[in-house]
């Protein structure tokens, strides 16, 4: 029985650093996370490949391609969140708009949950935008936006390894979850 398959896709990479906090850059926060997830899932019988497993620069259409040729059942990135106001925490799921609607947002949901019961954080909800990426994969797919760089208490976690793998426990959680929930054979 082939075993589902989900591809990890950790945010920015090379010249791309996504947010920057300080001596925090959000990439590098993107790959500690998904790398810890892939062993956490790997753990668990879940095949597992990422967009990059390095600081490499890929474009949206190269992940995007990359899942779709791999053949994906799921597609989870990973982000990190900066905003003005330093007050706001927590972490939140976002999808691509037009893939919106009934069971997806409620598994997305879920894994949101998972994360939050792990690590303790608010979890904000699951969100609609549109999405260079998330748009050409064909999978059920995901961004988790894990922190705030911008807040003084997630910065200081994010630094933290032992946050880190909590992050990846409940995501991987919420990932097998939802394996299971797609497929009752997983
Ligand atoms: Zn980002």
């Amino acid at each position: 029985m082939k075993k589902p398959l989900v591809i990890l896709d950790p945010g920015h990479g090379g010249f791309d650093a996504g947010f920057r906090a300080g001596s925090l850059v959000e990439k590098d926060i993107n790959l500690a996370v998904c790398l810890e997830l892939w062993n956490q899932l790997w753990g668990s019988g879940v095949q597992v490949l990422m967009t990059r497993e390095t600081d490499e620069a890929r474009s949206a259409e190269e992940r995007a391609q990359y899942a779709n040729d791999q053949g994906a059942d799921l597609f989870v990135s990973w982000h990190c969140d900066l905003l003005a106001d330093e007050h706001v925490a927590g972490v939140s799921i976002w999808i691509h708009e037009e893939h919106a609607g009934g069971r997806h947002m409620e598994e997305c949901e879920h894994i949101g949950e998972r994360i939050s019961r792990d690590t303790g954080q608010l979890m904000l909800g699951v969100f609609q935008e549109r999405d260079r990426v998330l748009e050409k994969v064909l999978a059920p797919s995901l961004i988790i936006h894990g922190a705030f760089l911008s807040n003084p208490t997630e910065r200081r976690l994010c630094t933290n390894p032992e946050f880190i793998k909590l992050q990846a426990l409940g995501a991987a959680k919420g990932i097998i979850e939802m394996l299971r929930m797609m497929s009752p054979i997983a």
